[in-house]
């Protein structure tokens, strides 16, 4: 296996109990609620809602990330949210997806000097710090809370939206009741409105060096083994053999590439290779220099991670949101990882591609 000079970090998701995946640990983490890095000014709802139904946005994935060469980026995370209804999932469009960079020095208000030591890996440890010290959060999302139930004034929410679903589902019966005790707590275990919680492991992406090349007939077989498994795009698993071929020999070359790379390590859910090139699923709608929108600050931003089709395989998506779908999404953020990040959350850019029309 040969290294590559700046090798992509792969990101996989594993099963992990929920304390282990809270903001004292500074971990990569797919659904459940956001473990925010810095405590406070956490984004505005207002700025949090999908741009076609303007309901609030769910969070889907955050990756740690620090530059170690900034100062005030020693810790760093990108929060990536979306619209949970399927509806809202148009192709090549971002409409539906909000992405935050939040970032903080060494020495900072929140969180001890020195990491996190084996002592502190329990779950009562973990509770602190937490952003709920510092303002209320929303008992269905997570997110900042503007509202209360105005029943018994104790539940906070984000939105009118959430609590009219926390009404239905869970409220209705505990409301006064000391809602927000641990018999609350226990419900919130299967909160339905969140995506499945895990951890986000990395591991570096190793490339075969030489070797013997594969026959053709080799890698059609490993493809059609690969499209027809769980790991491949929902779309593809139930293409017939024959349409398979047919793509398979159809010469689109960002495609074929897209495949040839994922195929070393199918269960890949995230590529991060700041800087670098994303991996394509097609070459229709890939953006140019003028498309990707420079920081607040003035910056250029730059590629820093892709979140691949594989995870859509981990949501346990219903029937209305069996139609959010990607090829890929694409987060550019800005160049120098300006001190705006540390000041609150600041707007990165998404960018979505869809397979072409060959491939869906
Ligand atoms: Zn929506
Ligand atoms: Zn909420
Ligand atoms: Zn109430
Ligand atoms: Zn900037």
């Amino acid at each position: 296996m040969a290294a590559a000079a700046n090798p992509v970090e792969l990101g996989f998701v594993e099963q992990r109990t929920p304390w282990k995946l809270r903001s004292r640990y500074f971990v990569s983490k797919v659904g459940g609620c956001p473990a925010w890095l810095r405590l406070n000014n956490l984004p505005d709802r207002s700025n949090m809602l999908c741009k076609t139904c303007g309901k609030p946005l769910i969070f889907l994935l955050q990756v740690y990330a620090p530059l170690l060469e900034i100062e005030s980026a020693f810790h760093r995370t990108i929060f990536f949210f979306m619209c949970s209804n399927g509806r809202c999932c148009r192709r090549n469009d971002n409409q539906n997806l909000v992405v935050y960079r939040s970032q903080l020095p060494r020495r900072n208000e929140f969180y001890s000097y020195d990491p996190p030591a084996d002592s502190d890996y329990n779950e009562k440890a973990s509770t602190d710090p937490s952003a709920a010290k510092y303002q209320p959060l929303c008992c269905i999302c997570g997110c900042v809370a503007s509202i209360k139930c105005p029943k018994c004034s104790e539940a906070d929410y984000c939105s009118e939206d959430h609590r009219d679903c926390d009404w239905k589902w869970n409220h209705q019966n505990i409301c006064g009741k000391n809602c927000t005790g641990a018999g609350a707590k226990r419900k919130k275990a299967t909160n339905h409105f969140l995506l499945p919680e895990y951890e986000l492991v990395t591991e570096t992406e190793e490339l075969p060096s030489s070797g013997p090349e594969k026959s053709d007939e080799e890698k059609m077989k490993e493809y059609r083994q690969f499209m027809q498994s769980a790991k491949a795009p929902k779309e593809m698993q139930d293409m017939p053999l024959d349409d398979l071929d047919a793509v398979m020999k159809k010469n689109d070359k960002a495609f074929n590439k897209f495949q040839k790379r994922i195929r070393l390590e199918p269960e890949q859910v995230l590529r991060y290779h700041r800087g670098e090139t994303p991996l394509w699923v097609s070459a229709e709608h890939v953006p140019s220099s003028k498309d990707i929108p420079d920081c607040e600050c003035g910056a250029k931003r730059v590629f820093e991670f892709q979140i691949m089709p594989q995870l859509l395989n981990y949501l346990s998506l219903d029937s209305v949101q069996d139609s959010i779908d990607w090829g890929t999404l694409a987060v550019y953020t800005c160049s120098k990882s300006c001190e705006k990040g540390m000041e609150g959350y600041v707007k990165e850019f998404v960018w979505k591609q869809d397979f072409s029309d060959d491939h869906r």
